[in-house]
């Protein structure tokens, strides 16, 4: 026994690991048959606890209007070549049903931070929701708020929260943002979420420009200090309408090596495989089921919009990547032997 499987076995085993032991299996060093050997133990752990079931959620972008400016996205305010929009409460409660209607039973309703959709708007939306769609789950992805924000979302009936954090590193999350978003803010906002009961997402963008493996460790330590109920990580992906747009895509193989070391770490968390893996390559979902993920977020918003919600360029959106296109995608996971589940899938804490 080598000691990088000594390494998985212990995080198998105890759910956590110390710095230098992180950055031991994020090494180009690890061989490849303990890269295996760590997705092995994934899936089979992901097995476990969900057996062969992949949850699907049933996405909706609301809004690509962002009063922010984070250089990595395409949504940015200084990008002046998008066609903006922002659908009515009615028009996401109409995605919604439609969703419902094919055995969605959680919509994950993702948008910039616009201030025209505020508090009430957000408030009126998850009613809505809720009163046409029953025994849903509604998980909101809207950003930085305010505590009091957070808590009426609550008490209207969202009942959990996707924020990445994206870096845990000041000095790299102040070359991903510019001088007026804060670290300190969105770990704040993260803090609220929990507090308040929430079930709460976080994660980062594998392969961002200037990130470093001290970076991913710092990352994974505090994922383990938060306990996170979900954990998003896709690979970076450039949009050309970005200060990013010269810098190269993360990778899928090291994407995939994360999110097995966060399904040992946090065996019952709601894990996606994101869009952004399918969108880097086509065999880019299926590897990230295969190495421990248990979500797919095929999308519901409404079809002529999808475009123009380009968080990086090329984004997936259509076929098994769509809700109108399901049959395509549990045919595509029946071919790794896993099958969509339409339940809830609400986080259930089993070690
Ligand atoms: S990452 Fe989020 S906050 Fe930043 S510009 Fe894009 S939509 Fe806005």
């Amino acid at each position: 026994m080598n000691s990088f499987r000594e390494t998985i076995e212990r995080l198998e085993k105890e759910h956590r690991l110390q710095k230098n032991e992180y950055a031991m299996l994020l090494s180009p060093e690890l061989p490849e048959k303990d890269a295996d050997m760590l997705r092995a133990r994934a899936r089979a752990l992901t097995d476990r606890h969900f057996g062969n079931k992949v949850y699907i959620r049933g996405l909706v972008e609301v809004t690509n209007v962002c009063r922010n400016n984070c250089y990595y996205c395409g949504l940015r305010r200084d990008n002046r070549s998008l066609h903006r929009y922002t659908l009515s409460p009615e028009i996401i409660e109409q995605c919604c049903r439609r969703g419902y209607a094919a055995g969605f039973r959680t919509f994950v309703l993702q948008g910039g931070e616009n201030p025209a959709f505020s508090r009430d708007v957000v408030v009126e939306t998850v009613r809505k929701i809720l009163s046409s769609c029953p025994d849903s789950a509604v998980t909101l992805s809207l950003g930085e708020w305010d505590d009091a924000s957070y808590a009426a979302f609550k008490e209207a009936g969202a009942s959990r929260y996707l924020l990445r954090h994206e870096t845990y590193n000041p000095d790299h999350y102040s070359r991903l943002h510019p001088e007026d978003m804060s670290l300190s803010n969105r770990l704040r906002c993260l803090d609220t979420l929990k507090r308040l009961g929430y079930q709460t997402g976080t994660g980062i963008m594998v392969g961002s420009p200037f990130q470093t493996i001290d970076d991913i460790t710092e990352d994974l330590l505090y994922i383990e200090r938060l306990q996170p109920e979900m954990i998003g990580i896709g690979p970076f992906i450039p949009n050309s309408a970005t200060p990013f747009a010269p810098f190269a895509a993360g990778s899928v193989d090291f994407t995939t090596r994360l999110i097995s070391i966060l399904r040992l770490m946090r065996p019952s968390a709601n894990i996606p495989s994101t869009t952004a893996l399918a969108t880097v390559s086509p065999g880019g979902r299926n590897a990230g089921l295969l190495a421990g993920a248990n979500v797919v977020m095929p999308n519901l918003s409404p079809r002529d919009l999808r475009k123009d919600y380009s968080l990086y360029d090329n984004k997936a959106a259509t076929g098994a990547e769509a809700a109108e296109g399901i049959a395509l995608l549990a045919k595509e996971i029946a071919e790794i032997g896993l099958e969509i589940s339409k339940e809830k899938g609400d986080y259930e804490h089993k070690l």
